[in-house]
């Protein structure tokens, strides 16, 4: 079994952190002169809190997990880069992944020059925590799930994540940027279970607030502490704390926006399954759908030219021939519906 300090890279282990000025002094007083800033255009000529110490409060009440548990990056995107600059050694460290899922931690895998091991869910997106295993080496540092998955939506099987929690000595980082659409608990309750998993979610899904660019990151205090060492000093700009203070205060709003969608979500699957060329609507736990047609690559440039843009998944492992279409608003779904019955295959 590694220890946590073995699947660190040492460079990290042994790096001495920026230490910026409001990291050196916290607190009140009246006159600011250590950040060489301009004593004018109050309040945004301050540098921002590095650690957003406010939000985390807030997070902290609502996901019911201490704020030292928390980590805020600029998107989700942020996190998963910095899961492999603190754990991966470029050129010979390697992650497992799940294969259809989401683009960027390949992506991240690849700027990073680590090699990256994809591996097929089963029929209907399942996942099977043995087959994962097999892949792993000494040289796995991390093991990327992605539940309720995309592109496929589903949830991945409990038993199955447990699994992978209970036997892989790395680290498990469980992207849950669907949370909030999904009738399945999130993992942030097992942290105390598991030291090594890290669950992602975000503010740009469920939350609405895609264009704040901010991402959440839950794990030991010892890996959250990894994570303040790396990013940088400022990573949350001041205009974004402020607006996720005020977005996480209101909470019923996104409730109420969740029921709305859930319920689209139901109807649009139901109705898509009535159009003839629609072969398959796959169970979703996420807000968008991903259905399987007879000619995914016509029906998507059919879409484009009417002004409805889906994503085209035809390319994508096990994704053959299918579409996925996001939860809008019941006008932007009844639009959709308009256009599809006016298909002609
Ligand atoms: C949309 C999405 C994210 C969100 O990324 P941000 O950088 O937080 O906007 C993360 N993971 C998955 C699987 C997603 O689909």
């Amino acid at each position: 079994m590694r220890t946590l300090n073995e699947l660190i890279r040492p460079n990290i282990l042994n790096l001495k952190p920026y230490s910026s000025a409001r990291d050196e002094f916290q607190g009140s007083a009246s006159v600011f002169l250590d950040a060489n800033e301009n004593p004018y255009n109050e309040p945004y000529n301050r540098y921002p809190d590095p650690v957003q110490q406010e939000v985390k409060n807030s997070l902290s009440e609502l996901k019911d997990i201490p704020s030292t548990q928390i980590f805020l990056g600029n998107g989700s995107d942020e996190a998963i880069d910095l899961v492999f600059r603190i754990f991966c050694e470029p050129g010979t460290d390697n992650v497992v992944a799940i294969d259809p899922s989401y683009g960027m931690y390949k992506v991240a895998a690849d700027i990073n020059n680590i090699v990256y091991r994809p591996i097929q869910l089963e029929e209907g997106f399942r996942l099977n925590a043995e087959k994962l295993l097999e892949v792993t080496d000494d040289q796995t540092k991390v093991i990327f799930l992605c539940s309720p998955n995309n592109p496929s939506g589903n949830s991945l099987e409990r038993k199955q994540v447990c699994k992978l929690l209970d036997s892989f000595d790395g680290i498990v980082v469980i992207d849950e940027a669907y949370i909030d659409f999904a009738a399945e608990p999130s993992y942030i309750a097992q942290l105390v279970n598991y030291p090594r998993l890290i669950v992602l979610q975000t503010l740009s899904k469920a939350w609405g607030a895609a264009g704040i660019r901010m991402g959440m990151a839950f794990a030991s205090e010892e890996i959250i502490t990894l994570f303040n060492k790396v990013k940088y000093p400022y990573n949350i700009n001041q205009l974004s704390q402020e607006y996720a203070l005020r977005l996480l205060d209101q909470y019923r709003e996104k409730d109420r926006q969740m029921e709305v969608i859930l319920s689209e979500r139901k109807l649009l699957a139901e109705k898509l399954l009535n159009l003839p060329f629609v072969k398959k609507v796959y169970p979703s736990d996420a807000n968008f759908l991903l259905i399987k047609v007879t000619d995914a690559n016509s029906l998507y440039n059919y879409l484009s030219q009417q002004g409805v843009i889906v994503r085209n998944r035809h390319k994508i492992t096990l994704c053959e021939g299918c579409l996925r279409v996001t939860i809008g608003t019941p006008d932007e779904n009844k639009q959709l519906m308009n256009q599809l019955s006016n298909y002609k295959p």
